[in-house]
């Protein structure tokens, strides 16, 4: 199973009841203003370069970003702060992501959301992390052999991370490892070494209060780029 073929198989996933109820309904309610646009409204698929040096993982997808466009961190208040820091430090090819047709790339990285579809509340339960931790594993196990760093967004996907990179071998340190921003941990994966980064989710909660600035958000990311050597 490829990536590609991974990605047609994710798509039409329906495992989780609250999340597919949930995503659906958004889809067909849509937010006033975007009244006129379609809705993806399923399942949301890594995106990103095929053989990776960066790997970025979040949460899950907003009800109203990538839920509505289709791709992940995509016409969102937390991807337009994402994607800017990754214009800023060399890592895409435009500071702007609006829909999957809108030219973007990113250069030697990939994203990959822990949970695929968009839970109310931007919060799903541990039991769906897990239903949807498969996915997530077969991704990051297709994506290993070619990437150096990995930079979690958040405690979730970090956690997740950690757990996904376990069931694929990796010998994690007892006491596990403690997320933070910035921190810095170096792994031992089946394929070599690999610098998994801390860096608080450019959420609004977080970026409206200044617990994240673009000055913390672009050194994360300017380290994984060092390290990665691009
Ligand atoms: Fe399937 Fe994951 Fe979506 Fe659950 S969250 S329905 S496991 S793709």
């Amino acid at each position: 199973q490829d990536l590609r073929e991974l990605e047609a198989r994710v798509s039409v996933c329906r495992a989780c009841p609250r999340l597919v109820e949930w995503r659906e309904e958004v889809a067909v309610g849509k937010r006033k203003s975007f009244a006129d646009q379609p809705y993806w409204g399923r399942p949301i698929p890594g995106w990103g370069v095929a053989a990776p040096r960066i790997v970025i993982v979040g949460l899950a997808p907003a009800a109203n970003g990538g839920n509505r466009t289709g791709r992940v961190f995509t016409g969102d208040r937390s991807g337009d702060w994402l994607f800017a820091a990754l214009h800023r430090v060399g890592l895409a090819n435009q500071a702007t992501s609006e829909h999957a047709g809108d030219g973007l790339q990113l250069i030697g990285t990939r994203m990959i959301a822990a949970v695929r579809c968009a839970p109310p509340a931007n919060k799903p339960t541990p039991e769906e992390r897990d239903i949807c931790a498969p996915w997530y594993r077969r991704e990051l196990e297709l994506v290993l052999p070619s990437t150096q760093a990995i930079v979690c967004l958040g405690k979730f996907g970090y956690d997740a991370l950690l757990n996904g990179l376990a069931a694929l071998g990796t010998t994690i340190p007892k006491p596990r490892p403690k997320f933070g921003h910035a921190v810095e941990h170096r792994l031992e994966t089946s394929h070599g070494q690999v610098t998994v980064l801390g860096s608080f989710h450019p959420s609004q909660q977080n970026t409206f209060t200044g617990r994240l600035t673009e000055a913390m958000l672009d050194a994360v990311l300017a380290r994984a780029r060092t390290i990665a050597g691009i």
